[in-house]
């Protein structure tokens, strides 16, 4: 909360800095996302004179950061590099000592043991999406259609998260959580953060999506947003690092395709996509704490996992449902992973803020046809037909096939040597 308060302040003097005849916009400006924590830079200590520079530019590369934006504020030396706040590279952040000798990697981060029991001795965090709740409306992730069930997707994600933790136990894993229930983990409330709204706004928002609305509704509505996004996983976050240290963390989502022709209305997306962390944008790098985060991602070394367990999942979705891959192609905020046509780099809050491997799990599109009705049919037992073949119900299936395909990762990795840590290098 000290943190918290010190950041409104530094916000308030920039923006008044700002707003001074004649004076410039401060660099300051740009130092942190909002709500973003000040970056503890000597938490990448541990990972000093592990990489080599060939091994570091080639996770620069193929990972996180495919547009080639952060070469300007690096600067290579004999031994190492650092990494600048500007891109005039006059403001040091970091030095990263390389190592000599290549590291192994892919380093086996998780290995099976047991094979009925294949995730035994593993901690895994599930993190259902969003609040829901009383909450869902000001998330917007909530629709109605006529007189039908009001689809709360915060609601669906927990369904399946609870499904999909019985599975995981019965397969040996101990099972964490970053929240249960339908009340925010942040102790914030869109009041806590006018200022930080309004700043925002200042900065101009840097090409985010912004509604057209009044002043006032602007402000309320990029509370709202600070409060629910950013806050709220940033609280999470908190827990899963300080607290759970999972050896992975599943996010758990559906999907809403856009509105057709604006208006409240169903579609056809029968699609599926995974995150894996990564391809940060050259706006992002902007602020040290994105820099930061990267950096740690880069040197914790959680990729190769979060692409095999993503794969995994997709493999399990296209056998079980068909499901084609979603195409993020030409987003210019999702980069192709090249292991899996389901599975993209992106560079999301609650993987970027989380230790350890994330894979974010999109799940069916609620407002697709076929899957709206699936979803309005409910909870039932047993199968029944459903858009033209016979299904068990919807949150069963989709944490099935999640869970076989966790469970078919960690199987694969039998035979590994077991050179278990952690995810730290
Ligand atoms: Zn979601």
């Amino acid at each position: 909360m000290v943190r918290t308060v010190v950041r409104i302040f530094l916000w308030l003097t920039v923006a008044m800095m700002g707003a001074a005849p004649g004076g410039a916009a401060p660099a300051e400006a740009l130092l942190f996302s909002p709500v973003a924590e000040v970056p503890e830079w000597r938490l990448l200590d541990q990972g000093q004179g592990k990489l080599t520079r060939a091994e570091f530019t080639e996770r620069l590369r193929k990972t996180f950061d495919p547009e080639g934006a952060l070469p300007k504020y690096l600067l290579f030396d004999e031994g190492g590099v650092t990494l600048f706040r500007d891109t005039a590279r006059t403001i040091p952040l970091y030095r990263l000592k390389f190592a000599t000798q290549p590291p192994p990697w892919p380093a086996p981060v998780l290995t099976a043991g047991d094979p009925a029991r294949p995730l035994a001795g593993k901690t895994l965090c599930l993190d259902p999406g969003h609040i829901g709740g009383d909450w869902a409306d000001i998330e917007e992730r909530t629709f109605r259609i006529g007189r039908d069930q009001p689809v709360v997707e915060g609601a669906l994600n927990l369904r399946v998260s609870q499904i999909l933790e019985k599975r995981l136990q019965e397969a040996g894993a101990r099972v964490v959580w970053t929240h249960q229930g339908f009340q925010p983990t942040t102790p914030l409330r869109p009041a806590d953060l006018y200022p930080e709204a309004i700043e925002y706004l200042l900065q101009g928002s840097r090409g985010a999506r912004v509604p057209r609305f009044s002043a006032n509704r602007l402000i309320r509505w990029n509370a709202e947003l600070l409060f629910y996004r950013s806050a709220e996983i940033s609280a999470r976050a908190r827990r899963v690092n300080e607290e759970l240290q999972p050896d992975l963390t599943l996010c758990i989502h559906f999907n809403a395709a856009p509105w057709p022709g604006g208006r409240i209305g169903l579609t056809s997306a029968n699609k599926l996509v995974l995150f894996a962390h990564g391809a940060y944008t050259a706006g992002e790098l902007a602020f040290d704490d994105q820099k930061f985060r990267l950096m740690r991602k880069l040197l914790e070394g959680s990729t190769p996992v979060e692409l095999g367990v993503g794969a995994a999942i997709g493999e399990c979705f296209r056998q079980g449902w068909g499901f084609r891959p979603e195409s993020y192609a030409g987003s210019g905020y999702a980069h192709a992973t090249g292991v899996s046509p389901y599975v993209w780099y992106r560079n999301l809050i609650a993987n970027r803020l989380f230790d350890g491997p994330v894979v974010f799990v999109e799940g069916p599109y609620m407002n697709d046809r076929e899957m709206y009705r699936w979803i309005q049919a409910g909870e039932y037992p047993g199968t029944k037909p459903v858009a033209g073949r016979k299904r068990g119900n919807i949150f069963g299936e989709y944490a099935d096939l999640v869970a076989d395909g966790v469970i078919a990762y960690f199987r694969s990795q039998t035979g590994v040597p077991p050179a278990f840590t952690n995810y730290s290098p």
